[in-house]
C-alpha cells in the first residue's frame, strides 16, 4: 500500500493506493476479501465503498447514494465526488493516473480514472468543474495528486496515436507517452496552483510494486482509495 501524505497530512482522512503485496483489488466478487483486509489496513473503515464501472471517458458523477443496494450494477463513469465523511471513492487501475482531488476548505473529494482516452478527453478538467459546480469550491484552493501509472519510459503507442496526443497538446517524446505531466499540465489550465499538484514519479510497468496491464498483468487491478 502506498499513502498519499501530502493530501492526509492536510487533513484529508484516507487516501491510498493497493499494491501487489496487497493481491488484486478488482470489483469481481472473488476479489473482496483483498478489498475488505486492505481497507482495513488502510487504518479506517468506510460506512461504504463506492466503485463505477470505468469506462475510460470523461463522466464525472456524485458519489452519495451510488453503491448503497448490493448486487445493483456499478454506474459507467470515471469519476465520482463527494462532501459526505465515511464514503470511500475506489477507483481502479493498472497503468492508467488516478487522479485525487481534496479541498480542505469546502471538505470535499473527488477521484479521478485518467487514462489514456480519458486523458485526452481531459478528465482532469472535469473533475475539478464538477467541485466546482456542486460545492463553489475554487481550484486555486485544491490540492491534487496525480497516482502512480504508467511512466514515460515505458508508454509506448503507435506512431497514430503518439500524433493524436501531441494534437490534443499533450507530452510525448517520440512515440513515448507522458501521462503524468499530462495531467498536471489539464490540472493547471483549471486553475490549480502548481505547487499543489503532485505527480507521484512511479512508473508502475517497469518499477514492479504495482500491478501492470502492460507488464502482462491484464486482469489484476490496483485500488485507489479516497475518503474524508
Ligand atoms: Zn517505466
Amino acid at each position: 500500500m502506498m499513502r498519499f501524505t501530502s493530501l492526509e497530512r492536510a487533513g484529508l482522512g484516507v487516501a491510498v493506493i493497493s499494491d501487489k503485496t496487497d493481491g488484486d483489488c478488482g470489483s469481481r466478487p472473488e476479489m473482496r476479501a483483498n478489498v475488505q483486509a486492505f481497507l482495513e489496513r488502510s487504518g479506517r473503515l468506510p460506512r461504504r465503498l463506492v466503485r463505477l464501472r470505468q469506462v475510460h471517458g470523461n463522466r464525472v458523477v456524485e458519489a452519495g447514494g451510488l453503491g448503497d443496494t448490493p448486487g445493483m450494477d456499478p454506474v459507467e463513469a470515471d469519476g465520482m465526488f463527494t462532501d459526505e465523511p465515511g464514503i470511500a471513492l475506489g477507483i481502479s487501475v493498472a497503468d492508467c493516473a488516478p487522479v485525487m482531488l481534496y479541498d480542505p476548505l469546502r471538505r470535499v473529494i473527488a477521484a479521478l480514472h485518467a487514462g489514456r482516452e480519458g486523458t485526452l478527453c481531459n478528465i482532469a478538467a472535469a473533475g475539478v468543474h464538477a467541485l466546482a459546480e456542486r460545492f463553489a469550491c475554487s481550484p486555486a484552493s485544491l490540492l491534487a495528486v496525480v497516482g502512480p501509472c504508467a511512466g514515460p519510459c515505458c508508454y509506448e503507442v503507435s506512431p497514430e496515436c503518439a500524433e493524436r496526443w501531441r494534437a490534443a497538446g499533450l507530452p510525448a517524446c517520440h512515440r513515448h507517452l507522458d501521462l503524468g505531466t499530462a495531467n498536471r499540465m489539464q490540472l493547471e489550465k483549471a486553475g490549480l496552483i502548481r505547487h499543489n499538484i503532485e505527480v507521484v514519479p512511479h512508473c508502475t510497468v517497469c518499477g514492479g510494486v504495482f500491478f501492470s496491464y502492460r507488464a502482462g498483468e491484464i486482469s489484476n487491478r490496483n485500488l485507489v482509495v479516497m475518503m474524508l
